[in-house]
């Protein structure tokens, strides 16, 4: 199952909705921070779960 998380930054605590399955790397927006790395369909996260919006 797939669905989207919205995770804060560590490095800036910049709040971001990613979606828990990334094709490609997914940075911080405003810090660059790797946030999410394609991980055998699994996203590995530097950043901190808050919220899982379905
Ligand atoms: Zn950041």
């Amino acid at each position: 199952m797939s669905s989207f998380i919205k995770y804060r930054c560590e490095g800036c605590k910049n709040e971001q909705v990613i979606f828990s399955k990334p094709s490609s790397v997914v940075n911080c927006l405003v810090c660059n921070n790797e946030l999410a790395t394609p991980n055998g369909g699994i996203a590995k996260v530097n950043a901190v779960e808050l919220e899982i919006l379905g």
